[in-house]
């Protein structure tokens, strides 16, 4: 078998760190972790025959090891990135830094996963003084030249040489005054070579440094500044919130440069194959005639709509590439039917028109909405494009939360429409309301606090991406449909609005003002923005259920009036069909038990009885029932709970009719319970028949150093056995009446927090023994399980003993998480973003992540999960029956449950409205698998 191409490249005597693409040479190997995404995209396209600038990319690994060998290139990748240059001149007709007809070169950031604007790219490498003379030939076009030199050196200075580029902004800005035009592109052909001038004066005052002129040292040093702009704060801030590793690195593709700026029959565009934001199928996206690069993006000048129908949408009278260059927007629309064959999805693309010949620079798949994946899945499928395991794939599990998430009130708005403040772009659907506030610190600040808030920004750039985090949803004054806010904004899930031209930023008065109406707005009002719509107002307004929700759960809405709903189900019939693992949640409830099922679980994994124990009316009797000094006081006091809890159990064996409803018996430490003030402990002692300073007393007598490893669990079933009685009568006493009501019931007892076998054998005992005395007083038996929950370490490996007494384990990754690693989830905030964060190492000179994810977010699987699997070993070994389950946060989060499928679990629990995510994750853990074998 060929070794696969990266652990080649490792491993070799020659490591191969560079691959060339383009006429003459063979594809390389179309590994995204090894050419990076933007990589492979370009490599495969051009094996595609799909019109592609040549080039050549420098793997991650090339990166990696600079990263981690104190910044110095691997052996050998020097004499290689030469040699892909001779082919490139080869290739191109034309020499890098030639006199007369130079080559030009892009510089590109490009990680396994597409990461939009988190790292750097330099364009136009190459130019120096004279060979700009050479471009200015070639283009046949002097302005262009000196156009793409002043770019190329406000580029590099920024990336190579670190130049905080606002001084390349400001030198821009007096330019175009001084010149008296309101955009770069009115800048004369002198004006432009005397701000190359300017520029280069500004970077050698800056770094102290002539700006270099050699082109080969330009390359080397940009794919330096590349490899740099992996580890920028605003990259590793996106890595974070996304749950990606550090030490992935990035690729640079080098390409040939494309020239969107030499007239009237260039331009520089961006697109998606569908509707990013609701999924519709028609072409989708904007370009700028005469422009290079990240101008569409930038928000430099508004882009153009790229057809008609996105003129439509987005209200613009601007000429569209549909109309104005008819032929290569055919040829475009071709190019993106191909790339969804060849893909089987949407893809977002880069494109340039260079002298009437189109290029295409980029491909990957579409960043979208969760009720545009949802819809894309549906549509694909029906054209027979993907098929149902496809679709299962299409939509990242955790975004179908999305759908389940509150929209505005119709009438709502019709009330508040005196507050309507202006329209935007509906960039990122769904409802929004909070505080506005205007820069991305505030909306950190406000998230700290507690406090909704709406990010309010002129344009939303890498560096507002916490902010944007943070923030309810996301509103801007520029920028269009592909602009950095809508594209990070449906990344996120957020609702976005952007491009309200009209609204006008006051910063030193903290306003914002509305240009046509006049209204404004102050930092910290409320703001409400719809991003389904692009109404924006303000004022806050309520928001009611989404559309699923009313179908499912409210029942105010038929199944047949919503196509969102009829998507949804479509798509989740078929993971029902593919997933193994069953799905419950976690609920204590009826009515929560009641919403799990509507949201498709099978049962419910998790019954917390501790939230019933809480309830103020019951209070008092539990901590009698704790408290009391003689036993039979204690006793009395448990007695006199029993049908609270009984009534709660029937209420969801009654919800959950059919179904296994898994009920963990008391777990908390009794000081939970204690009163806190005096006059709440003056209460108890009269309802104990005591006096204040006993209930002090007995107060601190069980105040514990570490109560989370203190006196908990079924340690306090065994040294207070009557109240598992109690909970046990209570729990039989339900079943056994809702049976006779003619309902099936499979109640499954949990005791919680076992570490030894004979905990559970004497918890079973006395279980067993209660059960039997109910079936015998209500004259009727019904089936029922005991298990435990594996949460300790030492339960992992007792596995083998304790499911002597199990029916079933349910694996309680929260606490088992905490005991595994030592550390306490309540004071884990003190190290564990830093950790997380990275901090410096000294040995790589680099920043060094001491956990690569939060361990109480994503279950480790290392670590725990080889806990989870010796019990699985040693439990089944023991009983060939035994159940298993996971009842954890991680119930509910994508990686884990396929974790969980991988080691064959049965089912996983999670909380209600998580359970479509666990249904999907399953499904897509199921469907990968068989793909695997
Ligand atoms: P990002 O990942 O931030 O999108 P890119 O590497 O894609 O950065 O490049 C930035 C911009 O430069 C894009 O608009 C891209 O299309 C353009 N670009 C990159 N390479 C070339 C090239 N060889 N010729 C013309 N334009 C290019
Ligand atoms: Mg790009
Ligand atoms: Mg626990």
């Amino acid at each position: 078998m060929p070794l696969p191409a990266s652990t080649h490249a490792k491993g070799g005597e020659n490591p191969v760190w560079v691959y060339s693409f383009g006429p003459g040479c063979p594809t390389p190997p179309l590994d995204r972790n090894l050419l990076g995404g933007k990589g492979k995209g370009e490599a495969e396209m051009t094996a595609m025959g799909l019109p592609v600038p040549p080039g050549f990319i420098v793997t991650t690994e090339a990166c990696v090891h600079y990263k981690y060998n104190r910044l110095s290139f691997p052996k050998g990748l020097v004499e290689q990135v030469e040699a892909c240059l001779v082919t490139l001149e080869k290739q191109m007709g034309c020499n890098f830094g030639d006199v007369e007809n130079p080559l030009l070169i892009s510089v590109r950031s490009g990680a396994r996963v597409s990461m939009p604007g988190m790292m750097e790219t330099v364009l136009d490498v190459g130019l120096n003084d004279k060979s700009v003379l050479g471009l200015a030939k070639k283009l046949s076009n002097e302005r262009a030249a000196y156009d793409s030199y002043r770019r190329f050196i406000a580029m590099y200075s920024n990336v190579v040489s670190g130049v905080n580029s606002a001084a390349y902004e400001d030198a821009l800005k007096a330019c175009r005054k001084r010149e008296g035009v309101q955009f770069d592109i009115g800048l004369s052909t002198n004006a432009l070579k005397e701000l190359c001038q300017e520029f280069k004066h500004i970077h050698n005052q800056q770094t102290g440094q002539e700006f270099p002129q050699e082109p080969r040292d330009q390359l080397f040093r940009a794919i330096k500044g590349v490899f740099h702009s992996w580890d920028c704060d605003k990259a590793r801030a996106y890595r974070r919130f996304h749950g990606f590793p550090d030490d992935w690195g990035t690729a640079v593709v080098v390409m040939a440069m494309v020239f969107g700026n030499r007239g009237d029959d260039s331009g520089t565009g961006v697109g998606f194959t569908r509707d990013p934001a609701t999924g519709e199928h028609h072409f989708y996206g904007e370009y700028l005639v005469n422009a290079q690069g990240e101008d569409v993006v930038a928000g430099i000048r508004t882009p153009h709509p790229i057809n008609k129908m996105q003129a439509l949408i987005t209200g613009s009278n601007l000429p569209s590439l549909e109309e104005t260059m008819p032929e290569i927007y055919q040829q475009l629309e071709e190019v993106g039917r191909i790339l969804e064959q060849h893909y089987h999805d949407m893809q977002d693309v880069e494109f340039t028109i260079d002298n009437g010949k189109l290029y295409m620079l980029q491909t990957r798949t579409g960043k979208r909405t969760g009720f545009a994946a949802v819809k894309i899945a549906f549509d694909m499928l029906r054209e027979g494009l993907i098929d149902e395991r496809e679709a299962v794939k299409h939509v990242d599990a955790h975004q179908v939360t999305q759908l389940l998430t509150p929209i505005f009130d119709m009438r709502d708005k019709v009330m508040a429409s005196g507050k309507l403040a202006t329209r935007g772009l509906n960039a990122g659907p769904g409802a929004a309301s909070g505080a506005a506030v205007f820069s991305s610190e505030k909306a950190v600040e406000y998230q700290k606090q507690g406090k909704p808030c709406v990010l309010m920004r002129e344009e939303t750039s890498p560096e507002d991406f916490a902010g944007m985090v943070a923030a309810r949803g996301i509103l801007t004054a520029r920028g269009g449909a592909t602009s950095h806010a809508a594209v990070v904004a449906r990344g996120l899930g957020r609702p976005c609005v952007c491009g309200c031209g009209d609204l006008v930023f006051d910063h030193a008065k903290h306003e914002v003002r509305i240009g046509s109406n006049g209204m404004v707005l102050k930092e910290g009002e409320p703001v409400s923005i719809d991003g389904t719509t692009g109404q924006v107002f303000f004022c806050s307004l309520q928001t009611k259920p989404s559309e699923i929700i009313q179908v499912l759960i409210d029942k105010t809405k038929r199944p047949e009036e919503s196509e969102l709903f009829q998507q949804f189900k479509t798509i989740m019939d078929i993971a029902d069909k593919y997933r193994r693992l069953e799905v419950r949640a976690n609920a204590d409830t009826p009515q929560d038990a009641a919403i799990a099922r509507s949201l498709g679980a099978q049962g419910i994994g998790l019954v917390r009885t501790e939230h019933m124990f809480m309830d103020k009316k019951r209070l008092m009797d539990v901590r009698a029932m704790f408290f009391s000094d003689s036993e039979d006081d204690r006793k009395a006091a448990a007695n006199r709970l029993m049908p609270y809890q009984k009534e709660d159990f029937l209420g969801i064996f009654r919800a959950m009719h059919g179904l296994t409803v898994t009920i963990r018996l008391l777990d908390p430490p009794r000081h939970e319970f204690l009163p806190h003030t005096e006059d709440e402990q003056k209460a108890l002692a009269a309802h104990m028949g005591t006096t204040l300073e006993r209930v002090k007393q007995i107060g601190e007598s069980i105040t514990e150093a570490n109560p989370m490893l203190g006196h908990r669990g079924c340690r306090l079933g065994i040294a207070l056995p009557y109240v598992t009685e109690m909970q046990t009568r209570a729990i039989i006493e339900a079943a056994v009446e809702v049976s006779k009501e003619g309902s099936e019931v499979l109640p499954e007892i949990m005791v919680p927090l076992v570490a030894t076998k004979k905990e559970l054998e004497h918890q079973k005992g006395l279980i067993d023994k209660t059960a039997q005395d109910v079936f015998k007083k209500m004259g009727k038996e019904v089936p029922y399980k005991v298990g435990t929950m594996i949460e300790l370490p030492r339960a992992a490996l007792q596995a083998g003993q304790i499911a002597e007494f199990a029916d079933f384990f349910s694996f309680g990754t929260n606490d088992l998480t905490q005991c595994t690693y030592g550390i306490s989830r309540d004071d884990a905030g003190q190290f564990l973003p830093l950790y997380v964060e990275g901090v410096f190492f000294e040995s790589t000179h680099s920043n060094m992540q001491v956990f690569d994810f939060e361990p109480f977010q994503t279950l480790d699987q290392d670590g725990v999960g080889e806990l989870m699997k010796i019990a699985r070993e040693r439990g089944r070994r023991t009983n060939p029956h035994l159940h298993l389950g996971i009842c954890g946060e991680h119930g509910g989060e994508g990686r884990s449950v396929k974790f969980c499928h991988e080691i064959g679990l049965d089912y996983c629990s999670c909380s209600p409205f998580r359970v479509p995510v666990a249904r999907l994750a399953a499904a897509q853990a199921a469907v990968e698998g068989q793909s695997k074998k």
